[in-house]
C-alpha cells in the first residue's frame, strides 16, 4: 500500500492535495501535516513512498525540511515534490540542492498534480523492486559461497582425518622445502607437533643431510612433473632406532595443474626387511657353526674379483680339509664330531681379520678368503698359521683330541680369474697337500719356473702387439641421469690379437704395469682418445667429453701434466672435453706428488674423476683434499643397490658427499632400467653401463650416437 505524506500549513490546500493524492490509485494511504517539525517527528518511524510539501511554511521553509528529511537513512531515496508560488530559479535551486525530486507551481493544476505524483510513485516502486532483487541476489551469492566453503572445509578435514589414520608417513613440501602438511604418523615418528611444524623448513625436523637429499629428489619431481619410482630408505626414529621405509614421491598439483608441492609417503617395511634378512642369513650361513656357507663365500669372492679387476689387488683362497676326521666321527659319534667342528671353527674365527672370510663349505671342509695379499710368501705364512690353529687340541668329553689339516691355496688372478676356477684350483692343491700325508699346504701353481717362462712369452707378445698397432679403443657412453642425454664416453683399451681375437684389459694390463709397457700404451691411449673425441664434433657430438684411464705407473714419472698438455695442443681438443680417471690407489700411493700433478691437470682445464670409488680406502674425508670434479661409484655397489641395504647406504653416502663437495657423481655398471630408475630416485648425477650401451668401436659409437647425415656428407 503506497503511503503519501503531505506537508502544508494551509488546511484548504492539505484537503485538496489529500483528495487528489487518494485518487491516484485504489488503496493509497495519505497522511497530512500542518507544519514540518511534526511531520519530521512522525517520519522518523515511517517510510513514505512520496512526499508533497509546500515551500513556504512556518518554522522553516521547504528546502530546510527536505534536507532534514534526507538525513533519515530510510528516506534517502523517497521522491519529494515541492509546491511553490515562487518563480525565481534561486528557490528551485535551493530546493534541488536540499534533495527535491520535482516541482509543482501554485496554484496547482489538478491534472498535473496527479500525473506527476503517479509517475514518481511508479518510479519509486520500480526502484524499490530493483533494490530488493539486488539484495536477494547478493544474499543468495553469499549463502552459496558459505555452503561451498563449508563443504570444502568439511571434505578437507575429513580427508586429513583419513590421512591421519593411515599407518604411513605422509608429508608435503613446497619448492623451498617448507612443510605444507604432515600427517599424525609422520609427526609422531619425528617427535614433533603436526600443527605447529607446518611452515617450517624440513631441515628443522629432518636435519641437514636428509633434507638436502629430499630437496634433490623433490627437484626432480618439480622439474619432470612425474612421480619417482619407489625406493627403500633407512630412517632413524626419535629413539635413534633404524627403521626401513619404502618411500614414494609424487607431484602435488593445484587447480590449474601447476605443481605446488611434492607429496612424500613412506611405508614402514622394517618387519618385512627383518624377515628377509633372516631368510637371507639362513641361506648364506652354516647351521652348525653360524659361519658363512659356500653360497656366501662365492658371493664375497665374486666381489673381490670385481674389485681386483685391475690386477693391483691380490687375494688368496685357502681350502682347509681335516686329515682323518672320519675316525673321530666313528669313535665318538656324530654329535661329538659336530662339537669338535664347532670348537675348531671358533678358534679359527677368532684369528681372522675383518677383511677375511672364514666359511664352512662341507662336513669337515673350511675355506678362508684372504684379502690384501702382498705376495705368495704372505699367503704361505697365513696357511702355516691356520695349520697350527687347527692342530691345537680340544677337550671332547674330557678326552684331549687333536687333528691335523691339509690346505690348498689358489691366488687371484694367477691361479684363476673367477670364483669357480679359484675354488676348483684350491681344491686340487688341497688334494695334493693331502697326498703328502697331511699337515701341509700346497699352492696350485707350484711350478713357479713355468709361470715365469709364461710371463716372458707374454712380455714379447705384448711388445709385438704394441709395435704392430694391435691395441684399439672402445668407447662406452656416459649419460646425464635426469635427462638421459649423452654427455661423454669412456675410452677402454682392447687388444685385437690376430691369434686369440679381442682380449680385454684385465688379461694383459696387470702384466703391462709390471713390465712398464703400460706407459707407452697409455700415452698412445690418450693421444688416440683425444683425436677420436675431436673427430666426434664433426658428427654433431660437440660437447661430448672423453674419459681416459690412467695407471699408477704413469704418475710415478711426474710427466703426466706435460704429456697431457702436449696431446691437447696437437689434437686441438678443448681441455674441458677431457676427463682423466684415477683410482683411489693411485692417489693414495704418494699423495703429495700426485696432488701436485692433479692440480696441474686441473689448471689446464681438464676434469679429474676418481674411478671405482668406494673399493679402495673408502675414506670419504680424503676426497675433500683432492682437486677432483667427479666420483665414479664402483659397479660392485650398483649391482645390488635394490636388494643390499649396506650397498644402498654406501651409494647414498657417496651421492650425499658428492653433493656437499659440489662434485658430480657417476654410477658405473648400470645394467637395467630398474637400477637406472633407482639412481634417479637417489639423485645420482650421471650413469654408465650396459643399459645405455656396451663399449664399442669408434665407428660404432659415432653410428649409434652421432648425426649420420653429417657423416655421409663429410665422407
Ligand atoms: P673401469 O675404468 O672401471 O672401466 C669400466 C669397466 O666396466 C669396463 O671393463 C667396462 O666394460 C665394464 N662395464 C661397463 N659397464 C658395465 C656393466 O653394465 N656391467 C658390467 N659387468 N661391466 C661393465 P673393461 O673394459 O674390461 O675395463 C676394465 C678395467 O681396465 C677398467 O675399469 C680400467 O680400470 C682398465 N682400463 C681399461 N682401459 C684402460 C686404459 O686405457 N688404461 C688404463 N690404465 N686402464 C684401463
Ligand atoms: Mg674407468
Ligand atoms: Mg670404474
Amino acid at each position: 500500500m503506497p503511503l503519501i505524506v503531505i506537508v502544508d500549513d494551509r488546511v484548504s490546500n492539505r484537503n485538496i492535495f489529500a483528495k487528489l493524492a487518494a485518487s491516484i490509485e485504489a488503496d493509497i494511504t495519505v497522511r497530512t501535516f500542518g507544519e514540518p517539525l511534526s511531520a519530521l517527528e512522525w517520519l522518523k518511524d515511517n517510510t513514505p513512498d512520496l512526499v508533497i510539501t509546500d515551500y513556504k511554511m512556518p518554522n522553516f521553509d521547504g528546502a530546510e525540511f527536505i534536507s532534514r528529511f534526507r538525513l533519515l537513512s530510510h528516506c534517502e531515496e523517497v521522491p519529494v515534490i515541492v509546491i511553490t508560488v515562487y518563480q525565481e530559479r534561486i528557490f528551485r535551486l535551493c530546493a534541488l540542492e536540499a534533495g527535491a525530486t520535482d516541482f509543482l507551481h501554485s496554484p496547482v493544476d489538478h491534472h498535473e498534480f496527479v500525473t506527476r505524483a503517479r509517475n514518481l510513485l511508479k518510479l519509486h516502486k520500480h526502484q524499490l523492486l530493483l533494490a530488493d532483487r539486488a539484495n536477494m541476489l547478493e544474499q543468495e551469492l553469499v549463502n552459496s559461497e558459505r555452503t561451498h566453503e563449508l563443504a570444502l572445509r568439511d571434505s578437507s578435514e575429513r580427508l586429513a582425518q583419513v590421512i591421519d589414520t593411515v599407518p604411513a608417513m605422509i608429508r608435503a613440501t613446497d619448492k623451498d622445502g617448507k612443510l605444507l602438511f604432515v600427517n599424525a604418523y609422520q609427526a609422531a615418528f619425528d617427535g614433533v607437533d603436526a600443527a605447529t611444524i607446518i611452515g617450517n623448513h624440513s631441515e628443522a625436523v629432518h636435519g641437514q643431510e636428509r633434507s638436502a637429499r629430499d630437496a634433490a629428489l623433490d627437484k626432480i619431481v618439480f622439474e619432470t612433473g612425474k612421480a619417482l619410482p619407489s625406493f627403500e630408505e633407512d630412517l632413524l626414529d626419535v629413539n635413534g632406532a633404524t627403521r626401513v621405509f619404502l618411500t614414494t614421491k609424487s607431484p602435488l598439483k593445484s587447480n590449474n595443474e601447476a605443481i605446488s608441492g611434492v607429496l612424500t609417503s613412506s611405508l614402514d617395511i622394517s618387519a618385512r626387511k627383518r624377515m628377509e634378512a633372516h631368510l637371507r642369513h639362513q641361506a648364506h650361513h652354516d647351521q652348525l657353526t653360524g659361519l658363512p656357507n659356500r653360497v656366501l663365500l662365492n658371493e664375497r669372492m665374486r666381489k673381490l674379483v670385481a674389485r681386483a679387476r685391475r690386477g693391483d689387488q691380490l687375494f688368496a683362497l685357502h681350502t682347509i680339509d681335516f686329515d682323518g676326521f672320519k675316525a673321530i666321527n666313528d669313535l665318538l659319534g656324530h654329535a661329538a664330531g659336530d662339537r669338535f667342528i664347532e670348537a675348531i671353527s671358533k678358534r679359527l674365527q677368532s684369528s681372522m681379520r675383518d677383511c677375511d672370510t672364514l666359511a664352512r663349505v662341507g662336513g669337515d671342509e673350511f675355506a678362508v678368503l684372504q684379502s690384501d695379499v702382498s705376495d705368495t710368501q704372505d699367503a704361505a705364512e697365513f696357511a702355516i698359521r691356520l695349520l697350527s690353529i687347527v692342530e691345537q687340541s680340544a677337550d671332547l668329553e674330557d678326552i684331549p683330541l687333536s687333528i691335523t689339516a691339509s690346505i690348498g691355496i689358489a691366488i687371484h688372478p694367477a691361479d684363476g680369474a673367477d670364483a669357480e676356477s679359484l675354488l676348483r684350483n684350491s681344491d686340487l692343491a688341497m688334494y695334493r697337500a693331502k697326498a703328502e700325508k697331511g699337515s701341509h699346504f700346497c699352492f696350485y701353481a707350484s711350478d713357479m719356473t713355468l709361470r715365469a717362462r709364461q710371463l716372458v712369452v707374454l712380455d714379447k707378445r705384448l711388445q709385438r702387439a704394441f709395435e704392430n698397432g694391435e691395441f684399439i679403443l672402445h668407447y662406452q657412453p656416459q649419460v646425464d641421469v635426469a635427462s638421459g642425454k649423452l654427455i661423454g664416453a669412456e675410452a677402454l683399451l682392447r687388444w685385437q690379437d690376430p691369434e686369440h681375437g679381442l682380449i680385454g684389459p684385465n688379461m694383459f694390463l696387470p702384466h703391462a704395469e709390471e713390465n712398464g709397457l703400460i706407459v707407452p700404451i697409455n700415452e698412445w691411449v690418450l693421444q688416440k682418445a683425444c683425436e677420436d673425441a675431436k673427430g666426434w664434433q664433426r658428427f654433431g657430438l660437440e660437447n661430448i667429453c672423453v674419459s681416459v684411464n690412467m695407471s699408477p705407473i704413469q704418475f710415478r714419472r711426474r710427466t703426466v701434466p706435460l704429456h697431457v698438455a702436449r696431446v691437447l695442443a696437437s689434437t686441438g681438443l678443448e681441455p674441458r672435453l677431457l676427463d682423466i680417471e684415477l683410482t683411489e690407489g693411485i692417489v693414495m700411493s704418494s699423495i703429495d706428488t700426485v696432488i701436485a700433478d692433479m692440480q696441474h691437470l686441473v689448471n689446464l682445464g681438464i676434469g679429474i674423476s676418481i674411478d671405482d670409488f668406494g673399493t679402495g680406502y673408502s675414506s670419504l674425508s680424503y676426497v675433500k683434499k683432492l682437486p677432483v670434479s667427479r666420483l665414479k661409484i664402483d659397479q660392485s655397489f650398483i649391482k645390488n643397490l635394490a636388494t643390499d641395504l649396506s650397498d644402498a647406504a654406501i651409494v647414498r653416502a657417496i651421492i650425499t658427499l658428492g653433493r656437499s663437495l659440489n662434485l658430480k657423481v657417476l654410477a658405473e655398471g648400470v645394467e637395467t632400467a630398474e637400477l637406472f630408475a633407482r639412481l634417479q630416485a637417489e639423485g645420482c648425477d650421471q650413469a654408465q653401463g650396459y643399459y645405455f650401451g656396451r663399449p664399442i668401436s669408434n665407428d660404432g659409437f659415432i653410428e649409434a650416437f652421432g648425426n649420420i647425415s653429417r657423416l655421409s656428407k663429410s665422407v
